[in-house]
């Protein structure tokens, strides 16, 4: 039986037992079977078979060495003769706290087994790591006598541990940095929305909750004209101070591009949310300062609202979509709360949209001719053509109502080339000396667009170049002044003529004189109406009049509607005119020339 359990400790030496746990379990079954064999035999085999596999001391009550296996001397690197007579305190690495000995001490003077990972300082200097058992021992009357300590060496397990948690620190940080990078956005610092739905949504079922969707307007001008670095630095700080205007309840995200969402939760929601879009329309009229420049901003603002269990988190955003939509064609720079009409305005937004596709095609689109006449002579110098609707179900439509939807959709190309195109081909029924005017988009003066549809009209309709006028806005040149004023040149010299409309109105930035081959100038119809009551509007006319003649440009004004006006305009120095008073834009039969 001795024999047996012997044969099988030796076995598990010599695969190398590394576990001082196996050992105890050992120790236990010799000891047992000391009880029923021979004493004497069994404790020197022990003896022997532990000195094999195990790093074994004894010392005495004081704590002196007494006895030291080979084992002991390979590892500590002194020699038996040294280890004798010493302290283990000789072994001490400086790793472990006082408390760390006092608690062995503690244990093994309270008669029992003390276990521990030991970190020893060898003769030369090298550090090494034990697992350690140190067991008291204790004669026939229940004294402790002395202390062995058996212990196996894990210096290698305990390296690998540390390169393990050193590699698990190092991991956790990048796995921190991912989590912060999936979940901020790298721009502007907030958290971001696509990536955090899980969390943004997190609401009780009951739980009230705004959401607010904001949008810079205009940024696309600020990259086009300034470039994306200040666009960039121009949404960091529209990101700080939405972050210094939202209420402490408040999660700011970014959503992407020019657009950030604030969710607000809890009772007050409803109330905070206005108060926070007014707080935060407030903080954006200040403009904002960047390194060389001051840029004006401003942002629109859709408002949703979520009373107790009525929607889920997705439609609350559409919903607050759906009101920004309905800023932004309020004029931007505002805010609006959700109201199911704007659902259906949408809806028949679309259907007109598809309907606008297919108009110019169908002939739904007329054009109509309103005349300009010289302030002199009064006769008919320029007929302006104006585009309508005749839609299928809602009747006619004005301008008003289509032009600003065809360009939002970008169907003002097809728009534009179809009144060109009516446009040149009536004015060949007109006198010759009576020129058309074609008012262009400021989408139309895109890569090579325009010259292609100006030429196409002329060559379909052989009217001559010089009996065509473009009406431009200033707009055009907002974001694209250079290609503009390139395209508008290459036009103007095959002889198309190039009239400035609405002056007087918006930036009205001479430069553009300078810069672009203007040949009228069409004094904005705002004018005509103090042209009879104030003094400063008339000396504004009259200062136009006399920068066209300077520059070699001739003068319209438009929107005379009585003789008053007239009179004053004629009186200043404008050479035509155009207005009701004249006549009104009516189909190309109806014209009277
Ligand atoms: P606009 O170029 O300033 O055109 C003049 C507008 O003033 C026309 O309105 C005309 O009917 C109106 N008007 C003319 N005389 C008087 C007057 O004595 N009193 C008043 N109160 N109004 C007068 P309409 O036809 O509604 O056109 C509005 C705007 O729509 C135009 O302003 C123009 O910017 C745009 N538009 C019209 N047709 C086209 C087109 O074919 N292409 C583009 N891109 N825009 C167009
Ligand atoms: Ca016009
Ligand atoms: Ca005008």
């Amino acid at each position: 039986m001795i024999q047996i359990n012997f044969k099988r400790l030796l076995v598990n030496n010599d695969r190398g037992i590394q576990s001082a746990g196996k050992l105890h379990a050992l120790m236990i079954a010799v000891i047992q079977s000391m009880m029923l064999e021979d004493e004497r035999f069994a404790a020197a085999t022990y003896a022997a078979a532990l000195d094999k596999v195990a790093i074994v001391a004894i010392t005495n009550l004081a704590g002196t060495i007494v006895y030291a296996n080979e084992q002991f001397e390979k590892l500590s690197k002194y020699s038996r003769g040294e280890l004798i007579g010493q302290n283990h305190r000789i072994l001490n690495s400086g790793h472990h706290p006082r408390s760390f000995f006092l608690e062995m001490y503690r244990t093994i003077r309270g008669r029992k087994i003390w276990r521990g990972e030991i970190k020893n300082r060898a003769k030369d200097g090298s550090f090494y790591w034990v697992d350690t058992w140190i067991v008291p021992l204790i004669d026939s009357g229940g004294t402790i006598t002395g202390y062995i300590s058996i212990r196996t060496e894990i210096t290698s397990r305990k390296a690998l541990e540390g390169q393990l948690s050193s590699l698990n620190v190092a991991l956790s940080h990048q796995h921190e940095l991912i989590s912060h990078l999936t979940h901020h956005d790298a721009l502007t610092g907030l958290r971001n929305f696509v990536n955090a739905d899980d969390e943004a949504w997190e609401w009780e079922s009951d739980q009230r909750a705004s959401v607010l969707f904001i949008d810079v307007d205009k940024l696309k001008a600020v990259n086009d004209t300034l470039g994306h670095a200040t666009g960039d630095a121009l949404l960091k700080k529209v990101a700080e101070r939405l972050l210094t205007c939202a209420p402490p309840n408040a999660s700011v995200f970014r959503f992407g591009g020019d657009e950030f969402v604030i969710i607000l939760r809890g009772d007050a929601a409803s109330h905070d949310a206005k108060s926070a879009a007014e707080a935060i329309l407030q903080a954006m009229a200040e403009p904002i300062s960047l390194e060389s420049s001051e840029l004006p901003v401003s942002v629109s603002i859709g408002i949703a609202e979520r009373s107790s269990g009525r929607v889920d988190a997705n439609r609350l955003l559409t919903e607050a979509d759906l009101a920004l939509q309905a800023a932004k064609s309020g004029g931007r720079n505002c805010y609006r709360i959700f109201d199911p009409v704007m659902e259906v305005e949408l809806r028949e937004r679309r259907q007109l949209e598809s309907d606008l596709a297919r108009a110019c095609a169908n002939g739904e689109i007329v054009v109509e001719y309103q005349p300009i006449i010289d302030a002199q002579g009064g006769h008919v110098v320029v007929c302006e053509a104006l585009a309508r609707w005749n839609h299928p179900t809602r009747g006619r439509m004005q301008p008003a109502e289509f032009i600003p939807l065809a360009e939002e959709t970008g169907l003002i190309r097809q728009l534009s080339a179809c009144v060109l195109r009516q446009a040149c081909a009536d004015a060949m029924a007109w006198p010759s000396q009576i020129k058309v005017a074609v008012n262009l988009s400021t989408q139309q003066c895109q890569a090579g667009y325009l010259i292609d549809s100006v030429v196409k009209a002329l060559r379909e309709s052989g009217l001559p170049a010089s009996r065509l006028e473009l009406e431009v806005t200033e707009t055009l040149f907002i974001g694209n002044g250079d290609e503009c004023a390139a395209m508008l040149r290459r036009v103007h010299e095959m002889g198309v003529t190039i009239a400035l409309d609405d002056f007087g109105t918006g930036y009205s930035s001479l430069s553009y004189l300078r810069r672009l081959p203007v040949d009228v100038l069409k004094i904005d119809r705002t004018f005509v109406a103090e042209l009879a009551t104030s003094e400063k509007a008339r000396a504004v006319v009259e200062a136009i009049c006399r920068l066209a003649d300077r520059l070699g440009m001739s003068t319209v004004i438009e929107g005379i509607e009585t003789v008053e006006q007239a009179n004053i305009a004629r009186q200043v120095g404008v050479e035509r005119m155009q207005g009701f008073l004249f006549g009104r834009p009516v189909a190309a039969a109806a014209l009277r020339l």
